[in-house]
């Protein structure tokens, strides 16, 4: 693997694709930097080995053009500070300015683009984009796994400008080595737990980790599809019906290949989407009407922590609940307390998926706790559905 180990950035400029795409709240301020602070040791080794960085993100959704409360200005103060330096910003990412800002950095110096999403051409993967982005650096590394996934221009179609002169950044490789360690080199028993809202967003990952995992455990909101497919009453959980067949399809494939595919027994329904709803637990299938079903109940999470402790490999995507309220955490959080005890009990290696999960396991503070937690979302579920990621395969052409 191409990593900035091999090259040495004395007097270089090297273009950094980060993902600093970070959730902030209304006043601007970061609520999880795990991102930013993903990406200093690369920014770190450049400036040590004597060279300068421009770092290129996007942030949010913008429509294609500049949005206030998508500049990653909102981001400056925080980085600075991370790095004890002040970081120097481009309100434009191309243009004479940018062009000007990064001729004149000097070894040591960091500077910041503007928003790579206020001009559409980044989605689109726009060549002469790239190139003129391609122009700001001598040399291009890709550190976003969060964005490895898309075929954009500062992630994939840059690389072309950069024949000799690309590697992969700590993150990307820390991430890709841990993703490969579960996708092909997982010591069984390998259990795969995923939840989340849909089954219809998972359903890849499902299939190709039939192929792979002894256990499959499925929580979350997912779950009521399933109990519905079966004939069950959901009353009004989350149901996607045009998944049911599917559902069922899976529940067969997965006993034609042997694995052993663990539904909820039991769910926590409330009698409203809230934190002060009415609560009481219920077997699965048997949820009244007018009720919803927001977390896995007691006997789920015996049966699953249960599989979780005795597994050596465990890969997790997706909360088991609406973690985001208090009281439906419970699932959510017996579950991470299991792939912890799993980890550090059984010496399991447990790899968090990017997004929610990622989110809940910072919500109860066990990020150290558990062997890796993704950045990636959307990039780390498409590695493991078996796809080449964009990002990856540009570098390593
Ligand atoms: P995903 O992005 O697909 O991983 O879904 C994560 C979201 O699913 C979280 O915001 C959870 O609150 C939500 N979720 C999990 N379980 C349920 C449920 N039973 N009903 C509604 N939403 C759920």
């Amino acid at each position: 693997m191409k990593t900035i180990d091999q090259c040495n950035f004395k007097d270089k400029k090297a273009l950094i694709r980060v993902d600093f795409n970070v959730p902030l709240d209304a006043e601007f301020n970061i609520t999880d930097d795990k991102r930013m602070r993903a990406a200093l040791p690369t920014i770190t080794k450049i400036l040590n080995d004597g060279g300068s960085v421009i770092l290129m993100s996007h942030l949010g959704r913008p429509k294609g053009g500049p949005e206030d409360k998508y500049s990653l200005k909102h981001i400056l103060g925080d980085l600075s500070r991370m790095l004890d330096l002040e970081v120097k910003f481009a309100e434009d990412c191309i243009g004479t300015s940018a062009v000007d800002k990064a001729k004149n950095l000097e070894p040591g110096q960091v500077l910041l683009l503007e928003n790579l999403r206020f001009y559409k051409e980044e989605e689109k993967g726009d060549r002469d984009f790239a190139e003129k982005l391609s122009k700001l650096g001598n040399v291009y590394v890709n550190d976003a796994f969060g964005t490895a996934h898309r075929a954009h221009a500062s992630t994939s179609i840059i690389a072309e400008f950069f024949p000799n002169d690309k590697y992969f950044g700590y993150l990307m490789a820390e991430e890709l080595k841990n993703a490969e360690k579960v996708n092909h080199g997982a010591v069984k028993p390998f259990t795969a737990i995923m939840g989340g809202a849909k089954v219809s967003d998972k359903i890849l990952l499902i299939e190709s980790l039939l192929d792979k995992v002894d256990n499959l455990i499925i929580g979350g909101g997912m779950a009521y599809t399933f109990a519905k497919a079966q004939g069950g009453e959901i009353g009004t959980s989350l149901l996607e019906e045009d998944r049911m067949a599917l559902c069922l399809e899976l529940l067969e494939k997965a006993k034609a290949k042997g694995v052993n595919l663990y539904l909820p027994l039991d769910t926590t329904i409330a009698d409203k989407f809230a934190n002060d709803a009415e609560k009481k637990d219920v077997d699965t299938g048997h949820i009244p009407a007018d009720w919803m079903g927001l977390d896995i109940g007691p006997k789920s999470i015996e049966l699953f922590s249960e599989v979780i402790k005795n597994s050596k490999t465990l890969l997790w995507n997706g909360p088991m609940g609406v973690f985001e309220m208090a009281n439906f955490e419970q699932g959510t959080r017996a579950i991470a307390n299991a792939v912890v005890a799993a980890t550090q009990d059984n010496d399991a290696f447990s790899l968090i998926g990017g997004g929610d999960s990622a989110a809940a396991i910072a919500k109860f503070n066990l990020e150290d706790k558990v062997s890796y937690v993704s950045t990636g979302g959307g990039a780390l579920l498409e590695y493991m559905e078996g796809k080449e990621l964009p990002g990856v395969k540009a570098i390593n052409a």
